[in-house]
């Protein structure tokens, strides 16, 4: 041990979501590494449970990424209890999945507003704290599914839209040091795909070179990497963290 602080000792992190699957990850990860972490979730109890189990300077925080009011909430609850904000994670998600045939409106909506106004939502909440920090960053999370996913004509326009969005944020923010960047994971084992069924899983394992799921944890270091300030000359990128998918 040379004594040298973590790229994230005493830096500010929200993350959306963050009270189950990748988010609690990302948390879990940058809260070990010393830095502040607001745990930001609809599950207001998820988020309470989840900050008082990873303990250190962790901050629960109920969050609707699809409601502006919300989000102004937070990053004023995250404002006075950090006195700032290093870097965002959007990764707040829903699926309600029907092939297009059936897909309703009511499908179509909620799933385009979580992930996609969600997100833009995020950027512009967060824009004002996160250009007054050293190196602000942006993550968003897209998905592997954003090149077409059966029965997702919704989450897939939506990560595809992330991916757009995150490019434009990154132009527009650049002058303000402000870096924005997308992770698309593959199939993570997460409660997201928890009722998908096993020939479906079958036949996703068949298309990815690793044979198996990623972890949680696999996708977060990739995104607390893409936080800190090594990876202070990367923007505007997708970073696909899918365990070499077979059919991209
Ligand atoms: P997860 O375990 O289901 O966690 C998602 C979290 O987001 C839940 O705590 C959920 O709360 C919360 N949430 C839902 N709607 C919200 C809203 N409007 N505002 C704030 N929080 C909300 O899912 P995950 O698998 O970790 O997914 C995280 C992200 O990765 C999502 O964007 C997902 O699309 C993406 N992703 C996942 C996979 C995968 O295979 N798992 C693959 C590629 C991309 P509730 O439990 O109350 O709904």
């Amino acid at each position: 041990m040379t004594g040298e602080p973590t790229a994230h000792e005493g830096r500010s992190y929200l993350v959306t979501g963050g009270a189950s699957g990748i988010g609690r990850a990302t948390a879990e990860v940058l809260a070990a590494r010393g830095a502040r972490v607001a745990i930001a979730d609809l599950d207001a109890g998820g988020a309470r449970r989840t900050a008082a189990e990873l303990g250190g300077h962790t901050l629960p925080v109920t969050l609707d990424v699809a409601d502006r009011d919300s989000w102004q909430a937070a990053v004023a609850a995250v404002e006075t209890a950090f006195g700032g904000l290093d870097g965002l994670v959007n990764n707040a998600g829903i699926t309600r999945d029907r092939t297009l045939a059936r897909m309703s409106d009511q499908e179509w909506r909620q799933v385009v507003d979580v992930h996609l106004r969600g997100t833009w939502l995020g950027c512009q909440a967060a824009r004002r704290l996160l250009s007054a920090s050293d190196a602000g960053s942006i993550v968003n999370i897209s998905s592997s599914g954003r090149h077409g996913s059966f029965g997702q004509t919704n989450y897939a326009a939506a990560k595809a839209g992330v991916v757009g969005l995150t490019k434009t944020v990154a132009l527009e923010l650049a002058r303000a040091g402000v870096r924005c960047n997308a992770v698309a994971p593959g199939a993570v084992d997460t409660p997201m795909i928890r009722d998908v069924p096993e020939p479906v899983r079958e036949n996703w394992l068949a298309t990815i070179t690793l044979g198996r799921l990623a972890r949680p944890r696999e996708i977060a270091e990739v995104v607390a990497f893409l936080l800190s300030p090594a990876a202070s000359y990367i923007t505007a990128q997708v970073i696909d963290v899918n365990g070499g998918e077979l059919h991209l």
